[in-house]
């Protein structure tokens, strides 16, 4: 099926789908709640944070969180000695970010903008730049990664994570998570803008970033834990360098 670009205010076509922010501003004030829809995030945040600080060194780097949501990466890299800057199209998670500031008492700047439009404002403007678990739900995910190789000054890092398109990611995420363990509420994801390895690879060098390093993100049911490892078949992590 076509990808399609929806109409925003104004004439431009944009890059965003008003269902998927909708359904991420419906969930927003559970965000933070580590039992609720998000526990996968919660889950998943030290192993992510781990691995992105040990490509990147997070302290004293200018790091955009692009797709933040309610801010539990851009919270965690701010506590590793970032300067972070966190966007997301909707706002109900912005705000539910922000007060949790006011909790943690991080310092975070979140703003409502995407990374297409930011990247016009501050071109090179970052170290680094993180988007993890959201390419899944945008309609042009090519045109997010230009945007994300454009925040960054030569050098610079950029990290993504997504969901990989195939009959066991399918199972997986779809029937396991939504339908099955209920991880996750029916409709999360639309297997349809699942993105393999192979094609996030193709939109990053299209882009002018270089990989470098792409990792699994295992879910091990049994144990209900994650792991980082070589079997990237259902979730993974990419890392890349700015040329
Ligand atoms: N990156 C966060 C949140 C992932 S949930 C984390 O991993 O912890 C996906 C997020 O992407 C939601 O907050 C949703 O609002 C955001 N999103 C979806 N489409 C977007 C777009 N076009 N631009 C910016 N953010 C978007």
């Amino acid at each position: 099926m076509p990808r399609t670009v929806v109409p925003t205010s104004g004439l431009k076509p944009s890059n965003l789908d008003p269902a998927e922010l909708a359904k991420f501003s419906a969930l927003a004030h559970r965000w933070w709640d580590s039992q609720s829809e998000f526990k996968p995030l919660h889950d998943i945040n030290p192993l992510r944070l781990e691995w992105i600080d040990a490509h990147a060194g997070l302290s004293g780097k200018r790091v955009v969180d692009v797709g933040c949501g309610g801010g539990i990466l851009t919270e965690a890299m701010a506590r590793a000695g970032a300067q972070v800057t966190g966007i997301d199209l909707a706002e109900k998670p912005l705000g539910v970010a922000r007060l949790h500031l006011l909790e943690s008492g991080l310092q975070a700047d979140y703003r409502l903008v995407s990374a297409e439009a930011l990247a016009e404002e501050e071109p090179g403007g970052f170290d680094v730049v993180t988007c993890m678990e959201m390419l899944e739900h945008v309609p042009q995910p090519e045109s997010t990664l230009r945007a994300c190789a454009a925040l960054l000054k030569p050098g610079g890092h950029a990290f993504f994570s997504t969901l990989n398109r195939n009959p066991k990611a399918y199972a997986m995420a779809v029937i396991g998570a939504e339908y099955v363990l209920r991880l996750l509420p029916r409709g999360t994801h639309d297997y349809e803008r699942f993105i393999k390895p192979s094609e996030l690879a193709r939109m990053a060098r299209a882009s002018g970033l270089t990989l470098q390093h792409l990792s699994g993100l295992q879910y091990r049911p049994i144990s209900r834990t994650y792991r980082l490892g070589q079997d990237a078949s259902v979730n993974y992590l990419v890392h890349c360098t700015r040329t």
